[in-house]
């Protein structure tokens, strides 16, 4: 079954100009899922749909602009006009724990009353009304996980921020979208190891999984994007495309 993903917020590390941090709108069906809430991305989701209709937020790690809206939205939840509302949320090690710890006293005992925490970590596989998501081990400084999801034959890959390797493969191998992060652009060696990839790194892993479309996000929020699809065309023959905020692109 296709489905649609409307991105939220598409800049890289901190906000860019008129641009948030990572979050994207998983719609299918009926079913709403919110994949990480970084900095700025509630803002542009409730341009789409109120934030207590979600069906679900997952979140792929601790790193503030994946998971800091949430504080803002404990709130919204907790006084919301109609009584207080609760959502389903799926979190990696360390999330929550970042977030109550922002929160003062007694907002950080009733935490669990607003959001429905489920421990998610690499390894599982959980649905929300319709759509499979299986979680695979990402390269990053802190506990990550990269996204495969699935409505019955439509396919989409997450990266997640992530330095590559071959758990990337297998989460994206022959997805109809891979919506990969290329942090950076330029040459891999003029980067820290280990934490992100750059542009020409996103397009060969996109070859390697043979995936049928690539989308690039979590661009640095001053960097020269169109350096970036060029660099990553050089290394992927198929549609290449950059993330921008509150685009929607299907998955089929
Ligand atoms: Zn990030
Ligand atoms: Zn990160």
């Amino acid at each position: 079954m296709a489905f649609e993903l409307t991105v939220l917020g598409s800049s890289g590390s901190h906000t860019g100009p008129g641009r948030a941090c990572s979050g994207y709108l998983l719609s299918a069906g009926g079913t709403r899922v919110m994949l990480d809430c970084g900095n700025g991305s509630t803002a542009n989701l409730q341009r789409h749909m109120a934030f207590e209709d979600l069906d679900a937020v997952v979140v792929s790690h601790r790193h503030v602009d994946h998971c800091i809206d949430l504080v803002g939205m404990f709130y919204l939840l907790k006084f919301h006009e109609d009584g207080p509302r609760q959502v389903d949320l799926y979190a990696t090690p360390g999330v929550v724990d970042l977030l109550t710890g922002l929160l003062s006293g007694d907002s950080a005992m009733q935490f669990p009353e607003v959001f429905r925490v489920h421990d998610i970590d690499a390894g599982d596989r959980f649905s929300v009304d319709g759509l499979d998501f299986e979680l695979f081990p990402s390269v990053h400084p802190v506990p990550t996980v990269s996204a495969r999801i699935t409505a019955e034959d439509a396919v989409l890959a997450y990266s997640a921020d992530s330095a590559g390797g071959g758990d990337l493969v297998d989460c994206a191998h022959g997805a109809d979208l891979f919506l990969c992060e290329a942090t950076w652009n330029g040459e891999p060696e003029d980067w820290p190891e280990g934490v992100h990839l750059t542009a020409s790194e996103a397009g060969r892993l996109a070859t390697e999984a043979g995936v049928d479309r690539l989308l690039l996000t979590h661009l640095l929020g001053s960097l020269d994007r169109d350096r970036s699809l060029d660099e990553a065309r050089r290394t992927f023959a198929g549609e290449v495309s950059l993330a921008d905020d509150n685009l929607t692109w299907t998955v089929a």
